[in-house]
Order: structure tokens, then C-alpha cells, then sequence
């Protein structure tokens, strides 16, 4: 492959001519957000637009090409629509670890259950993390049932079992909560990429200048760039091209993305999560590819500009330093997570795990509470099927198909989750599952294995 510079051809706009118009898309939304005829109509969603692109992108495509997308977002839509079958044999879409709940590693769903289980604590967390799956343990209680000490748990069992967890929509809520419950211990569990990171970082600030004192972040935010780095990085990568999240771009800029096409002297494309948008992307690509060039380029100009949202990124700045991060299914990857600056370290709830005066009990035997004999609620109430292990580590680097799991659509559902990336609409598994057609397969199959499985039990 011969290299380009890549500078000169950043927000390279050949197609920009034949773009919808966000206006258009705004007066079609306007009042008419849930009538299907107007999202037909809606610009970047329009069939012919959509047939007439991926049209081009087959004509153009010499061979296969194997196209990453790195945003949960992108995921669905491109399965949602169907548009990886519409490309075949042009594009293999490989779905990337681009969803914040898959990616949250088990230890931290761990903690904040352990958390959750103090009768003096509340945690907040949204509400996808409510059911993410953990199969470790964290303040273990060797009084807890079977059931429950050796088989995943969530923060939803742990909840229905009389752990006070408090689903949020934004993170100031948690700081609100602290707030009208001056008792208590707030614990906010902090997670999701560049996009979220900002507003937990202004929940921080808004705690710290009320002077809360009862008010605990759990940490587990994660940035982009470094761990494409680490899958680009390995030997065995197959990717041909990466299609990098608009609106994480929306936040931080392109810049991050220029020492990577170099590393990895691949195309990256900036795009957003229509199935329009994400074919330009595809497009960008495809043409790049076939021209044996690698350049970064932003197909999502509507929003991304080259340095991002300054006031976002200042406030990111203000609150949090960057850290190694454990993700889920990828292990630790350097420098790919936030932590809070000594100026927040007040706020820190990995304080809580060590400061055994906080709570008066050593962290260990945290999570007794709900098991103790004055609240005899010790039923879990849904039994995770023995032996079954889940294969995020494969679908989150692109190396296994959602529905090449032994598990998928069995054993593993959105209603009863073995795995992370069945949790989230983001969530590749999740997306397969709505959008492939298998929920009659499962539910065929399931009434078969119900005994193992008892699907009607979780809240
Ligand atoms: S189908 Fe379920 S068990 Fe299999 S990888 Fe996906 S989330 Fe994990």
C-alpha cells in the first residue's frame, strides 16, 4: 500500500454535494417523530439514498473489505437496517467495543453491588447498568445462598433482594439524591465513553461546591483512541478500515485519530449513526481502500469539528487525569481511562474500600446486609444455567459473530443477559437478537430448556 499524507486530506468532502440537509430532516421530524411514513422521508434514512449508495459502494469494492465500526450506535443501525447484508461480498462489518455497558469490566459490577448491599448506601447508576452480569464476587458473604454466591449477579438482583439501587438518567440526579439524603451514602457509578464523561465530570464539580460530603463516584469511564491503538496494534487484526463514533468525535475532536492512521496505516473515518451516514462512511473506505490510500477523513461534518467541544473537553480536564483501564473481554489497556484529579480524590468511592471507618465493618463483609437474619430475602431470582461462559472477549475484538455464541438466543437473552453486550441496545449481541429474527427461534428453544431456565423469575 502506498501512503498518502493524510493531512491534506482530513474533511476531504467529495460527497458532501449530494447530502441531505439537516434542515430538511428537522422539518420532516417536526411533530411526526413516531409516524413511520415521515421516517421513510426522513433524509437519512431514505430508502433510495440508502439503495443508491450501497449501489456505489458494491461497484466500487474490488474484493471484501473488512470494516470495523467502533460505536454500539453504529452497530445497530448497521444490523437494525440491514445494511452488512446489503453490502455482501463488498463489506464484513466487524462490530468493535464500542458499547460503554459491554465494555465495563466486572470487577466495578462487582463493587457496586457490594456497595449497593450497605443498608446505609444508595447507588446510582443508569439504568442499562442495572443488568449487566458479573461473575465475580466483591466483599464475598459466605452466608449467601448457593445460588447467589456462585453464580453472575446484577445490580437488579441485588436490588430485588433489598439493596437500595437507584436508577438515574443524569448524573446530577445522584447529586441531588445526596442532597435530600443527607443520611446516606451516595455512591454514583460513573461509566460510558467520551460522551458521558463531561456530565459525570459536572457532577463532580456541582457536589464538590455544595461541599457534599456523603457523595462517591465509582469510576469507570474509558476512551476511545487508546484502545483502538491496542486492537490495531496486535499481529492478528484483520481489519481493513475503522468507522470512528461522530459523536465521541463531537466531544474530542478528530486529532486523537491522526497518530493512529498512521500506526496502523488504515483508513479512519468519522461518522455519525444513520444508515446514510454510516454508507458515506463506508464509501470514504471503500474509495480510500481501492486507491490504496489511508487517511483520516470526517464524513460527519455536521458536528465534528477538527478540535471538538472545548467546553466539554476543559470540563473533562478540570475533574479527571488519564489512567490504565481494565475493559471487559480486552484486559488493561494503557492510558485508556479517566480517574479523578487529587483536587475530586474527596469524591473517589475506591476511598470507601479502605477506609474501614466509613462504614464501621471492614469492606469484606460488605454485602451481608440484605442476607442478614433480620431480612430473610435470600432467593436469587433467576438461576443462571451452570457452565455457560460468556464470549464477550470474541464478539468485543471482532474475532466471533453474536450468533456464532453457543449461547446466543439460548441461554442467553436480553431478558435474562449471560453476558454484557446482550444488555444494551448498544450492545452487538442485544442487536443481533432484536434485529436477526432469532427471538422466535429462542423462544421455540427456550420452551424446550425452560426448566434450566426460569424466565418469568427476574424482575
Ligand atoms: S450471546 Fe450472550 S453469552 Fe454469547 S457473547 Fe453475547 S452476551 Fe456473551
Amino acid at each position: 500500500m502506498t501512503p498518502t499524507p493524510y493531512l491534506s486530506e482530513r474533511h476531504r468532502s467529495t460527497y458532501t454535494a449530494e447530502r441531505p440537509t439537516d434542515k430538511v430532516r428537522h422539518d420532516t421530524a417536526k411533530g411526526t417523530a413516531t409516524n413511520t411514513a415521515a421516517l421513510a422521508h426522513d433524509p437519512y434514512r431514505c430508502p433510495k439514498k440508502v439503495t443508491a449508495l450501497a449501489d456505489q459502494i458494491r461497484q466500487s469494492a474490488t474484493r471484501t473489505w473488512s470494516i470495523m465500526e467502533v460505536c454500539g450506535g453504529q452497530t445497530n443501525s448497521i444490523v437494525r437496517y440491514g445494511l452488512d447484508q446489503l453490502l455482501t461480498p463488498a463489506v464484513q462489518f466487524i462490530h468493535g467495543p464500542g458499547c460503554p455497558v459491554c465494555v465495563t469490566p466486572e470487577t466495578i459490577i462487582a463493587q457496586a453491588i457490594a456497595i449497593a448491599r450497605r443498608p446505609d448506601t444508595i447507588l446510582c447508576t443508569f439504568g442499562d447498568m442495572l443488568r449487566v452480569p458479573t461473575a465475580e464476587t466483591w466483599g464475598h458473604n459466605p452466608n449467601a445462598p448457593n445460588n447467589v454466591a456462585n453464580s453472575p449477579e446484577t445490580l437488579l438482583m441485588a436490588k430485588a433482594q433489598g439493596a437500595q439501587v437507584q436508577p438515574i438518567y443524569s448524573p446530577i440526579e445522584a447529586v441531588s439524591i445526596a442532597e435530600g439524603n443527607p443520611s446516606k451514602t451516595v455512591v454514583f457509578l460513573a461509566v460510558g465513553f467520551e460522551t458521558t464523561t463531561p456530565a459525570t465530570a459536572l457532577a463532580a464539580i456541582s457536589a464538590k461546591t455544595k461541599g457534599l460530603t456523603n457523595f462517591y463516584m465509582l469510576v469507570s469511564h474509558v476512551r476511545v483512541p487508546p484502545a483502538l491503538a491496542s486492537l490495531i496494534n496486535t499481529q492478528e487484526h484483520h481489519i481493513d478500515a475503522l468507522l470512528a463514533a461522530g459523536h465521541v468525535c463531537t466531544v474530542m475532536g478528530t486529532h486523537e485519530y491522526v497518530p493512529l492512521v498512521r500506526q496502523g496505516r488504515l483508513p479512519i473515518i468519522v461518522t455519525g449513526f444513520e444508515p446514510v451516514d454510516i454508507l458515506y462512511g463506508v464509501l470514504a473506505a471503500i474509495t480510500q481502500l481501492e486507491d490504496r490510500r489511508y487517511a483520516l477523513e470526517n464524513q460527519y461534518p455536521r458536528y465534528v469539528s477538527d478540535s471538538g467541544n472545548d467546553a466539554a473537553q476543559r470540563i473533562i480536564h478540570q475533574v479527571y487525569q488519564t489512567r490504565d483501564q481494565d475493559w471487559r473481554g480486552l484486559g488493561k489497556i494503557p492510558d485508556s481511562g479517566w480517574q479523578l484529579k487529587p483536587e475530586y480524590q474527596h469524591l473517589d468511592a475506591t476511598s470507601l474500600f479502605t477506609k474501614k471507618s466509613l462504614f464501621k465493618k471492614d469492606f469484606q463483609e460488605m454485602g451481608q446486609a440484605p442476607y442478614s437474619s433480620s431480612n430473610n430475602n435470600t432467593a436469587s431470582p433467576y438461576t443462571y444455567p451452570a457452565g455457560a461462559t460468556c464470549q464477550a472477549g470474541g464478539v468485543l475484538t471482532g474475532k466471533l459473530k453474536p450468533n456464532q455464541c453457543p449461547h446466543f438466543g439460548t441461554r442467553c437473552q436480553p431478558k435474562h443477559p449471560l453476558g454484557a453486550p446482550m444488555v444494551s441496545d448498544e450492545g452487538a449481541c442485544a442487536a443481533y437478537f432484536h434485529h436477526r429474527g432469532t427471538r422466535q427461534i429462542a423462544a421455540t428453544v427456550e420452551k424446550k430448556i425452560t426448566p434450566a431456565i426460569p424466565t418469568t423469575t427476574l424482575p
